[in-house]
């Protein structure tokens, strides 16, 4: 690995200011989990490594009446540990508690997970579902962007080089509503998703019909997917096989992935279909209370 200056910031002010001094040439580590990695395999070069893990505004792990806020640097551990955190957001533990192994889930985030933007990332179509809103600072000032509008390419997003992601809010869900994550793995774990999908319904009063849903999926494209038409097509439909079949099948239809050694395009295009349709149900099924 080649040599590199560290530094800890202590707030959000210091490492803003470390970034933008070094413009280009600085790197926040959050878990480093990816980021040490791609240094070692010379993917990525950085003269200047800065910890976020001391920022109070990254580490804060907040539910309130508004929502949930999850700082840039709170640990997958962290996040499938907080029990209360279970209830309204479950598809944010089926994500934290599958990335990685023990080991990696103490130290990986899911700001990394995002700021890494690989096509294959287990937490982004899972903020995505839920409508996540990503909040990002530079010396300037904060704004706030869709978590669907953060990769641009595979390892490539849309913040700039003295940008650093604070943290992701996502508002309280409504009466009636669910959320699943699946991903296809040839193994138990600790390998890349094949696919994976995370879909969130909102339904009526009384289960029978979609208000409304979101849907996005991963390692289909070059950036996760936010398949915007296939959860539109749900709204105002009977929650029936009929309908949940209609919307993979555009799923299915928006998917572009290519053939690798995990799996073919077309292996990749039915576990679209599939998966999008279990986790469709699974969250139907959470919108009822019928499953945990
Ligand atoms: C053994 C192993 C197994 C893994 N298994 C999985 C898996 O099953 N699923 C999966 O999706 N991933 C997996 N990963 C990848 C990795 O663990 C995850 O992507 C993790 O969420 C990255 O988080 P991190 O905090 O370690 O990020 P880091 O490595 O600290 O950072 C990743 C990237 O984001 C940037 N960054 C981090 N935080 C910020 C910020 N606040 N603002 C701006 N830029 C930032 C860094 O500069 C770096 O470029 C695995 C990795 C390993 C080593």
């Amino acid at each position: 690995m080649h040599e590199f200056d560290y530094v800890v910031a202590e707030n959000l002010t210091e490492a803003t200011k470390l970034l933008s001094d070094h413009k280009g040439s600085a790197r926040i580590l959050a878990g480093g989990t990816d980021l040490l990695v791609i240094m070692r395999n010379g993917r990525r070069q950085a003269k200047l490594v800065i910890d976020a893990k001391k920022i109070p505004e990254l580490t804060d792990l907040s539910l309130n009446d508004e929502g949930l806020s999850i700082g840039a640097a709170v640990t997958c551990r962290q996040i499938w540990e907080n029990t209360e955190l279970a209830g309204d957001y479950p598809a944010i533990i089926d994500s934290a508690s599958l990335i990685g192994g023990i080991q990696v889930q103490g130290r990986a985030t899911i700001g990394g997970n995002l700021c890494n933007a690989a096509p294959s990332a287990d937490a982004i179509p899972t903020l995505i579902a839920y409508g996540a809103i990503a909040h990002i600072q530079n010396s300037d000032g904060q704004r706030q962007v869709p978590v669907e509008e953060i990769c641009q390419a595979p390892g490539q997003t849309s913040l700039s080089e003295d940008e650093i992601l604070v943290k992701l809010t996502i508002a309280k869900p409504v009466a009636h509503s669910g959320a699943k994550f699946l991903r296809f793995i040839p193994r138990n774990e600790m390998d890349i998703a094949v696919v994976n999908v995370a879909s969130m319904v909102e339904l009526d009063s009384e289960g029978k019909s979609f208000l409304k849903a979101r849907i996005a999926m991963g390692s289909v494209a070059p950036t996760p997917l936010f398949v915007k038409a296939a959860g539109d097509s749900l709204a105002g439909k009977e929650v029936n096989d009929e309908s949940i079949k209609a919307a993979a099948l555009i799923a299915r239809e928006a998917a572009t992935p290519i053939t690798d050694m995990r799996g073919t395009i077309e292996h990749r295009k039915q576990l679209v279909e599939v998966l999008t349709v279990r986790t469709l149900n699974a969250a139907v099924a959470r919108a009822k209370g019928e499953q945990s």
